[in-house]
């Protein structure tokens, strides 16, 4: 196996209040390293300092974009610290790697650099329930070069943020708007990898839809803007008569591990589960018949995210009179239950990492 190599800082940080930080404001003493040369393949895996990365002004993936990251959570359960789906993670980091053309990682390495890397910093995994350490992994070109082409060299890194809870003043449902003007993947193109263009191909409409009174925007299908397709950093799903629904994987969705996790459970708790083609016209029309039960985003941030207001070209559909849809409360009490070790992890969808 190759080992990993540990350069350890040389002074470390005075860990913040989390309940104070918001989200990806701080960071932990070191950070994981890869490089990748054309010709030597993914070499020197270090764990090193955290600090400033140094980089070409002529760097391709400022140019040109070709990046790709993840995004999980450690937790603390009691005195052991656990990562969530990991593996999930990595072999996603893999799919993103295949659709941007970047060398793929070898999973076996990066999952033990990853639990190393935890295990140096597990003293920044925060104990309060919601909170967690959020880790984020990623890597792009690193040529410094001005040709559009496809990169010869590359980094990866791994850095860890201590996150307070998404839901500091409670768990509340969010006012969601439909995007009907902007597009932000099709079919074809990147929306199934997890890559900086798809953000900022959503940030001009987010802005807008800020403007207009909304948290944030459902993307619609880039042909006919017709389709339902996810939410900015969320898969969605719905409870139209009893039944979960959700946008089926058509490649221009992310195949969130939350959906995934939360279909899985919806499935044995005894609930029927389509994923499907979902036009905006059947979701009013399921509201206007009184059928659309609840509404509700997952992602690795928020877990669940109700969705209080649906506006659609100037008019807001209430969904549940704005309140938490019992459905979307229990989902999200069980799979934060399982995250923090209050409920039974059946699934071992959580990974023993260390003890702190
Ligand atoms: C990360 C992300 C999600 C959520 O995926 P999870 O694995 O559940 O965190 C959904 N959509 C997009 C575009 C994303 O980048």
């Amino acid at each position: 196996m190759t080992t990993v190599k540990f350069v350890k800082a040389p002074t470390l940080k005075e860990k913040p209040d989390v309940s104070k930080i918001g989200f990806g404001t701080h960071f932990t003493d070191h950070m994981f390293e890869m490089t990748y040369t054309t010709g030597k393949g993914w070499h020197d895996p270090q764990i090193i300092p955290y600090n400033n990365i140094s980089i070409s002004p002529a760097n391709a993936t400022i140019h040109y974009g070709q990046a790709i990251f993840e995004g999980m959570k450690a937790f603390r359960q009691g005195n052991k610290v656990v990562i969530f789906r990991p593996l999930d993670h990595l072999k996603r980091l893999n799919n993103s790697a295949r659709i941007l053309d970047i060398p793929p990682v070898d999973i076996e390495l990066v999952h033990n650099a990853l639990r190393q890397l935890i295990t140096i910093e597990k003293d920044w995994v925060p104990n309060k329930r919601g909170q967690s350490l959020y880790i984020r992994p990623f890597i792009y070109a690193d040529d410094g070069f001005l040709g559009v082409s496809v990169g010869k060299s590359y980094k990866m890194y791994i850095i860890l943020s201590p996150v307070a809870a998404y839901y500091a003043h409670g768990f509340a449902p969010v006012n969601i708007m439909v995007e009907d003007t902007y597009v932000r993947a099709t079919k074809g193109g990147l929306g199934e990898a997890k890559t900086p263009a798809n953000y900022a191909a959503s940030l001009h409409a987010g802005l807008v839809a800020h403007q207009k009174g909304y948290d944030q925007t459902l993307w619609l299908d880039g042909v006919e803007r017709k389709y339902i397709e996810e939410v900015g950093s969320m898969n969605i799903l719905f409870k139209i008569n009893g039944e979960i629904v959700t946008p089926e994987l058509d490649g221009s969705i992310l195949s969130g591990i939350t959906r995934r996790t939360v279909l899985q459970v919806a499935k044995e708790w005894g609930y029927p589960v389509s994923e499907r083609r979902i036009s905006i016209d059947e979701i009013k029309d399921a509201y206007k018949k009184g059928v659309l039960e609840e509404v509700f985003g997952s992602g690795t941030a928020a877990v669940i995210s109700p969705v209080g207001v649906l506006g659609y070209k100037g008019e807001d559909m209430v969904i549940n009179d704005n309140q938490i849809g019992p459905f979307a409360q229990k989902m999200f009490d069980y799979v934060t239950g399982v995250q923090c070790g209050a409920e039974k992890d059946t699934h071992n969808f959580t990974e023993f990492v260390t003890e702190v």
